[in-house]
């Protein structure tokens, strides 16, 4: 609770500058939807006891959703490339961060993706994510300085046996010390398996015994589930407790994965899952497959390519006009906890005009875009969650067109730790005990 008061004047001061952008599209809201909430009613109850002012209302910042980002994957930067599938040389790799701010492409961070990607926080309409794979040296020693020099932010993506001084670090590969520095220095440090191998149960890998001597075989069954779970758990624990850091990222080795290593990473707490099927991540990507262009020496034409993929789209987006959840009268309403992951959704959405039919849109964190019903007569906009909400609290956003402008509301409502799975009663009942 302290720390939400204690963003309170930020998010003020934000939605300022924002109602000031906004200025002639509130003023076609109804009246009194910018008028301060009622609060005298709570506050004269106990006698002795100094009124308390209306606390502010704590507002979100409206996020941009038709913002767009490319995300890099990079491997080896080495000045004489011999394998052009993971190899790019230092002026080349350059050149291409050069590019990107050439271009008026932003380099964002990860975690500020998914901050957006939350519904948290706003990025430029157009940005990029640099990413490293697998861990080497030449990452500190090379990309690292350049990194610095355009004060980009970056993400490396580890496979815990392929540090130095694992069963596959070998000469070229970061050492621990120098991921503790640039951990410190912050970047982002996350996490890419064990031991860098098809996750898929019934695939050749190779195990090395403490030995030192390397089998080729296929793990099935149990054997097979002991193996990948040190793959996909047992390296983010290993990343936590050797850094002293969270993960939340999983970059699948080679992008070969299926519903059993999505699910095990979901259990094991990472966020997002990370591909190399490169493609823009809208605000809709599903998190659990996020594409990444892996630039290759040979193949500057991906690079050139995903440019130009975000390069057309305008910036800034179409003009919106925010409405408050409150004049919605939302269900659940804005900060309600819900005792069920099956939630019904609904907003009203007469108060804000002529809607243009189909235009009425509802989105859901963790959901994306969602078959809301809309019902012109009453001017409902509601959706049954059919598939469990998995996260504690859950943000819904919902757009409609009003005499050609575009018109959004969202809101947030918690759901209960342990909460049922069965769908919440359409009108509150009392409790009954059985
Ligand atoms: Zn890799």
């Amino acid at each position: 609770m302290m720390i939400r008061f204690a963003i309170v004047p930020l998010l003020l001061a934000l939605n300022f500058s924002m109602c000031k952008r906004n200025e002639t599209a509130s003023q076609n809201q109804p009246a009194g939807a910018s008028s301060p909430a009622p609060g005298a009613t709570t506050a004269g109850g106990s006698p002795g006891v100094a009124p308390v002012a209306t606390p502010p209302k704590i507002t979100k910042p409206v996020v941009d959703q038709t913002a767009q980002t490319i995300i890099f994957c990079y491997h080896l930067l080495v000045d004489k490339v011999r394998y052009p599938g993971t190899e790019i040389t230092p002026a080349a790799f350059e050149a291409q961060m050069k590019e990107l701010k050439d271009r008026g492409i932003t380099v964002i961070s990860m975690q500020d993706l998914l901050a957006w990607k939350r519904g948290e926080k706003n990025i430029p309409p157009r940005c990029a994510v640099i990413t490293f794979d697998d861990g080497y040296k030449s990452q500190y020693e090379v990309a690292w300085p350049i990194m610095k020099k355009y004060g980009y932010p970056f993400t490396l993506f580890i496979y815990t046996e392929g540090v130095r001084g694992g069963s596959l670090g070998g000469g070229g590969a970061i050492t621990w010390e120098q991921l503790a520095d640039m951990r410190d220095n912050g970047v982002d440090i996350e996490a890419h398996s064990a031991t860098h191998q098809d996750l898929r149960e019934g695939h050749t890998i190779t195990l090395a015994s403490p030995g030192g001597k390397k089998t080729r075989t296929k793990l099935t069954g149990t054997q097979y589930e002991q193996w990948v779970q040190n793959e996909v758990v047992g390296c983010k624990q290993l990343l936590e407790q050797r850094l002293g850091i969270k993960i939340n990222c999983f970059a699948v080795p080679f992008g070969n994965y299926n519903e059993h290593v999505k699910e095990l990473a979901r259990n094991a707490g990472y966020e997002a899952m990370f591909t190399v099927y490169g493609q823009p991540i809208t605000f809709t990507s599903p998190l659990d497959s996020i594409g990444r262009y892996a630039i290759e020496a040979n193949k500057p034409k991906v690079f050139e390519d995903a440019v130009k993929m975000i390069g057309a789209s305008a910036a800034g987006g179409p003009a919106v006009a925010e409405v408050g959840a409150k004049d919605l009268a939302t269900q659940p309403a804005d900060g309600e906890t819900v005792r069920t992951t099956l939630p019904l959704i609904k907003a009203n959405l007469s108060g804000i005009g002529q809607i243009e039919p189909g235009s009425v849109q509802m989105r859901v964190s963790g959901l994306g875009v969602v078959p809301a019903t809309y019902d012109a007569k009453t001017g409902t906009v509601s959706y049954q969650v059919t598939q469990k909400l998995r996260e504690k609290s859950c943000s819904v956003f919902v757009s409609a067109k009003s005499q050609g402008k575009k018109v959004e509301a969202h809101w947030t409502f918690g759901i209960e730790q342990g909460a049922a799975t069965a769908p919440a009663p359409a009108k509150p009942t009392p409790l009954q005990k059985k």
